[in-house]
């Protein structure tokens, strides 16, 4: 009765993208099938329901679509870490390295003191790099971390040797072919 629902046919898969070699998990097939996002954020508000969170930081920009959810759902403050040049107020930054480039995010400094604990959320987690990278930002102006939660999970890509002490969730892994 209760079948445990196949999120791995829900993820398409799409090889050598953006660049030869890199196995990209498209997640937009996720957001259209209601279904299978309806799993996701149920998954989600269910891992947390016990845990003390009291503000979600959610990277741009898929992680924009799930924070959101638990925003709404918990009653917390959510704020947004987005691409550099963004933001429009004062902002805190960090760069990070990612499995192909490089990046810097931005999150409004002010914001930071709207929460204690925060959960910072984003769709998939490889290197880890830019949880860390968020992470660093929150920790460096005094906030602390009470969780991660991606959908997607590469452990291969040693993740959990840079984000492990912050307890990632998440729903699905892969290894490496
Ligand atoms: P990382 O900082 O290495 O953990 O990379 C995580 C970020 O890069 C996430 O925002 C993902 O959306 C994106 N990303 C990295 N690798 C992949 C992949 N193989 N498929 C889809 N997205 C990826």
């Amino acid at each position: 009765m209760d079948k445990k629902f196949d999120l791995d046919a829900a993820i398409r898969k799409v090889p050598d993208f953006p660049k030869p070699g890199i196995l990209f998990y498209d997640i937009t097939s996720i957001f259209t099938n209601p279904p299978a996002y309806k799993y996701v954020i149920d998954e989600m508000l269910d891992r947390y329901k016990n845990a003390k969170v009291d503000g979600v930081i959610a990277i741009e920009s898929r992680g924009f679509l799930l924070g959101s959810c638990f925003a709404v759902a918990n009653g917390v403050p959510l704020v947004l870490a987005r691409k550099k040049g963004k933001l429009p107020r004062r902002t805190v930054e960090m760069s990070y390295n990612l499995e192909y480039g490089s990046a810097t995010l931005e999150i409004h400094e002010e914001d930071i003191e709207l929460g204690r604990r925060w959960l910072i959320i984003d769709d998939l987690i490889a290197t880890g790099g830019t949880l860390a990278a968020v992470a660093a930002m929150i920790e460096g102006k005094g906030g602390e971390i009470a969780g991660i939660f991606s959908i997607i999970g590469l452990p291969f890509l040693g993740f959990k040797e840079k984000v492990g002490k912050y307890n990632p969730i998440t729903l699905i892994d892969y290894d490496g072919e």
